[in-house]
């Protein structure tokens, strides 16, 4: 065990996923030494891409959100030194019947939608014409579950499951538990940003005209994002520790003084912390018994993901883009990913991730489940297999459920800051994080302890 020691760091962060990452590299870019530590051997988080048999597996099927003025592309802007390229993501198909159709997300493709019966598309806009009137009108409406929204609609088995699969691709978990405010943010009708308080006009241009193109998918793995930001930090102000985890935060009159770790003890009147928020109980002792009440009902979803590699590549999933399926128990999201960059499968093969979501149920059974939706959606896809890798994740530290309050990234603790997919409720994953970050930095700014104008 390394002798324990005193060291002093402008900041402490606590995580090396992206989050972690991000803060460290804005911080360190305004003259601060930082002092990382990473659980693991490795940094990255979530956000990684590696090697097998010649395959370069992300974690998880990625399409970046918002970056043409988002908050990634703000962060990318301001501290980056290495830029990482980003290829647009086109569209959002819906697979049937082993044919593709654009995901409605105007009014004239869901009217064009065939996939549903007419008459549901009909209902369909009417609900969501609605919906997005009462996001001005009436915010508690908005806080109910999709489902308590929709059910007056008595709508069929098909479109039910369509909308679950969003819910759970939108906020982690179904349409019982997902707030019907997250399924109008998440589809862009609604401005997160703006607490759907823009004007009437503005969100119904979304109807007739939705904007893809802010969404992308880092060339060489999103990997790049991190590598990217790794390779922008002044080195100079870095200290790296991996495998090492922070197991108790030291607090002297309710202000943050340090970390201790499994190894060491570190010494800070800054902590950034971007591990589980549900965790934070574990390491703060003292926190106030509503705000660990709180914590402790953030909720999360596994999600599974195979990752199939390809002998040679097949004309179903030719596009570039990505694809939704939702005809079985088992919907997926699925990305192929070499179309995007050729470089991330050998030549002239492919690679392709699907992702669903995995609850209390029996891992094996659930791969098959998955198996079955995918050789039912695309059956040719059996014959063509010659890699196989599956991966058990969880894709946001919490999920954006009925009722839950995820916590500020200001804590209650003077010098603690919380960033991560479990500290800000807009968008989703890396964006979700970025956003975090440039909160969690903003509220330093305003405490005092960083970033002079
Ligand atoms: C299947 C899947 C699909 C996804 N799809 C998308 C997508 O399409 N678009 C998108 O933008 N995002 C997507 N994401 C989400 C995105 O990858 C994550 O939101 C993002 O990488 C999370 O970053 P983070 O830093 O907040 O958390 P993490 O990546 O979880 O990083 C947290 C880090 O903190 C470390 N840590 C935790 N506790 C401690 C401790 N006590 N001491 C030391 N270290 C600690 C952990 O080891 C980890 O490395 C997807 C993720 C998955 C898994």
């Amino acid at each position: 065990m390394e002798k324990q020691r005193k060291l002093e760091f402008d900041a402490i962060v606590i995580g090396g996923g992206i989050s972690g990452i991000l803060t460290s590299l804005a911080l360190s870019k305004e003259g601060k030494n930082i002092l990382i530590i990473e659980k693991s051997s490795i940094m990255g988080g979530n956000c990684r891409t590696y090697e097998i048999d010649g395959y370069h597996v992300d974690t998880g099927p990625h399409a970046v959100t918002n970056l043409l003025n988002g908050p990634l592309r703000e962060l990318i802007k301001k501290y980056f030194t290495v830029i990482p390229r980003f290829s647009p993501i086109n569209t959002y198909y819906v697979r049937d019947n082993q044919k593709l159709q654009e995901f409605p997300l105007t009014l004239l493709q869901l009217a064009y939608f065939d996939i549903l019966p007419k008459k549901e598309r009909l209902i369909m806009s009417g609900a969501m014409i609605d919906a997005v009137a009462n996001s001005s009108l009436n915010k508690d409406v908005l806080k109910k579950s999709v489902y308590d929204y929709i059910k007056k609609y008595n709508l069929s088995e098909k479109t039910n499951r369509l909308i679950d699969a969003v819910s759970y691709f939108l906020s982690g978990k179904s349409m019982k538990e997902t707030p019907t405010w997250r399924m109008l943010g998440g589809s862009g009708y609604i401005d997160e940003n703006n607490n759907g308080k823009e004007g009437h006009l503005k969100k119904f241009i979304k109807f007739a005209k939705h904007n893809y193109s802010s969404q992308g998918y880092p060339l060489g793995g999103i990997q790049s994002i991190t590598d990217c930001a790794l390779n922008s930090m002044p080195k100079k102000k870095m200290v790296f520790k991996l495998n090492e985890k922070a197991i108790k935060f030291i607090i002297k009159d309710n202000a943050i003084k340090g970390v201790k770790t499994d190894k060491n003890i570190y010494h800070s009147d800054v902590v950034v912390y971007s591990g589980f928020m549900k965790d934070l109980p574990k390491l703060a002792d003292n926190l106030d018994k509503k705000y660990k009440t709180e914590l402790l009902k953030l909720k999360q979803t596994k999600s599974l993901t195979l990752w199939f590699g390809l002998k040679e590549k097949l004309p179903e999933i030719s596009y570039i883009g990505s694809e939704m399926y939702f005809d079985t128990d088992t919907p997926y999201w699925a990305v192929p990913v070499s179309n995007f960059d050729p470089y991330l499968a050998p030549e002239n093969k492919q690679l392709i991730g699907f992702t669903t979501v995995i609850e209390n149920e029996n891992l094996e059974e659930r791969i098959d489940k998955l198996k079955n939706s995918i050789f039912k959606a695309i059956p040719n896809i059996k014959d063509h297999i010659e890699f196989e890798h599956t991966q058990i994740t969880i894709p946001e530290k919490a999920a954006i459920t009925v009722g839950i309050k995820f916590p500020f990234p200001r804590s209650p603790i003077n010098g603690l800051y919380l960033v991560g997919t479990d500290t800000d409720m807009r968008s989703m994953g890396i964006t979700r994080a970025s956003y975090s970050v440039i909160e969690a930095l903003r509220l330093m700014k305003e405490d005092g302890f960083f970033l002079a104008s």
